[in-house]
């Protein structure tokens, strides 16, 4: 049987590197992003995951084409677009981070699950890109922060309330990956892990987090949900 992937934000950086690894391993893929059209990829519809309407035609799209969804990657997200103290951080960089990364994330999870519930067995598979801003503190980019605790939340909600159909809802907390992203403030990061800030000292790829989507996609933690997998070089231990 065919089987379908949904990867949002798939256009660059990590969530393309998840869509073509999930390619490699068999999946027919759905790309999507922001511009109306990306090159060299066969399925692709245009999605702003902060718009109800995009997601909607987004699902409606995947469903009326494929009928089924084997695994939706809530992987869109941004950065604020100025860093700012949490002293003056404004009002809309505060909105648009928590309509992004918090509220996209939530409807997209609400849309598909409705659907996957429906469809013939097996109902699939939802992996969030949450961050290790989920837990640790950074007060240059709190908006970031609290969108990306909030995106835990989601990750618990959603594994509860879905594991009664056996859709298994997973989050990966990504560390410190070199993507665009991350370009601004490379140097800066490069000084911190020589610094031993990972007890990997090096960058993440988009292909390490791809790596976890492939774990989880092979089917080995099927008695497992809500489950966060650590793409972060070690960052999360605590250390003497
Ligand atoms: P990136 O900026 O390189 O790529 C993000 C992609 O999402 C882009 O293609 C962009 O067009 C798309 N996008 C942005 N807003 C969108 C929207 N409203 N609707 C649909 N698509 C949208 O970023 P990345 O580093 O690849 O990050 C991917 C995910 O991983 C994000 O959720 C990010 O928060 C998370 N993350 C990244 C890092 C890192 O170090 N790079 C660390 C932790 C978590």
């Amino acid at each position: 049987m065919m089987k379908i992937a949904v990867v949002t934000g798939s256009a660059r950086g990590i969530g393309n590197a998840i869509a073509k690894a999930l390619e490699k391993v068999g999946y027919v893929c759905v790309y999507s992003d922001l511009a109306p059209q990306i090159e060299d990829v066969e399925h692709y519809i245009k999605c702003d995951i902060s718009s109800d309407d995009d997601r909607k035609v987004l699902v409606d799209a995947v469903y009326e084409k494929f009928g089924r969804v084997d695994m939706l990657v809530n992987n869109a997200g941004v950065a604020p677009e100025t860093r700012l103290d949490i002293l003056e951080t404004t009002c809309e960089s505060f909105q648009r981070l928590m309509r992004i990364n918090l509220e996209g994330t939530f409807f997209m999870s609400q849309l598909f699950a409705n659907r996957m519930i429906k469809q013939d067995f097996p109902h699939g598979k939802i992996i969030n890109i949450s961050s290790v801003s989920s837990y640790a503190s950074s007060v240059m980019r709190g908006e970031y922060c609290i969108s990306k605790a909030g995106v835990s939340m989601v990750t618990k909600l959603f594994a509860h309330r879905l594991a009664e159909y056996g859709i298994g809802v997973f989050e990966i907390q990504p560390g410190i990956i070199l993507t665009d992203m991350t370009a601004t403030v490379k140097e800066k990061y490069e000084k911190l892990i020589e610094e031993g800030l990972t007890p990997i000292q090096r960058f993440g790829t988009p292909g390490d987090v791809a790596e976890c989507v492939l774990a989880i996609a092979d089917g080995h933690l099927d008695f497992t949900t809500g489950q966060v997998l650590n793409a972060d070089g070690g960052f999360h231990l605590r250390r003497f």
